[in-house]
């Protein structure tokens, strides 16, 4: 049994499909999908998939990096009440992105702090982009708490270096399909660092499908290529690292 921690099966990508798609996610072990909404409307979409689905799909809310300069305090009071739902059980995606993300850096700062800030007060496991952007994840990290934490480094794009701090945090690693690229070596050498203990799986579906579905649309069912793929990096079956990352992932969301 797997556990998709991070997937945007609310985007319109799965409009004619989504039963089907879930369907074929049951039938290839994945138990349960975490919906990550954007923005309150992103959130309010991924609660009722939740709600429509009870045990198999769960929610999280939050501002990701690209849309920080759109935070404010009624958004804040928006996340808090979405939050406040039991289905809700992680909050993000949220952190900093200095490659794509058009706002500044400061901004993106400032909505990263605030959002860790109530994940710390309302108790809710956090789910954290940073893209070339470790140093100062770490630094609003510690800021705000320097350990402890329950959440994860979603969809990691680093080295081994960075994989081994992010455990230091007290974060959990979540691998999603471009460790199956040919030319992700570095990625693989940061699975090799790690134990199963230390490990998450996702899709981040639609996007980032696993070999050999690189370039189409990407679907939960897929993060199996993915737990294989970490598999064959340690030598162990994947089954074991079905029941480690899916152990992982329960206890971290509370599920
Ligand atoms: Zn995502």
């Amino acid at each position: 049994m797997l556990i998709d921690t991070h997937s945007h099966i609310n985007f319109d990508s799965y409009h004619g499909d989504r039963a089907e798609m879930l369907e074929s996610a049951r039938v290839a072990g994945v138990e349960k999908i975490v919906c990550i909404g954007m923005l309150p409307e992103g959130g309010r979409e991924a609660l009722a998939l939740a709600k429509a689905n009870p045990g198999r799909v769960y929610a999280s809310v939050g501002c990701h990096p690209y849309d920080a300069a759109l935070l404010d305090d009624a958004m804040m009071a928006d996340f808090e009440t979405l939050l406040r739902e039991p289905e809700c059980v992680l909050m993000g995606e949220m952190g900093v992105d200095t490659v794509k993300a058009e706002v500044p850096q400061d901004v993106q700062e400032r909505a990263f702090a605030r959002q860790v800030e109530l994940a710390i007060r309302l108790d809710k496991p956090v789910c954290i982009h940073s893209r070339e952007a470790f140093p100062i994840v770490e630094r609003v990290i510690r800021g705000v708490r320097p350990q402890g934490w329950r959440g994860f480094a979603h969809c990691f794009s680093d080295g081994p270096e960075e994989a081994l701090k992010w455990r230091d945090l007290g974060f959990l690693i979540s691998f999603a399909g471009q460790v199956t690229f040919k030319n992700a070596q570095k990625l693989r050498d940061a699975v090799k660092a790690l134990t199963p203990q230390d490990i998450v799986v996702e899709t981040d579906c639609p996007f980032l499908a696993p070999t050999p579905h690189r370039g189409k649309r990407n679907e939960p069912a897929y993060v199996a290529l993915t737990a294989q793929c970490i598999a064959e990096q340690w030598g162990i079956p994947v089954a074991e690292v079905a029941a480690h990352t899916t152990a992982n992932a329960r206890k971290m969301l509370g599920i």
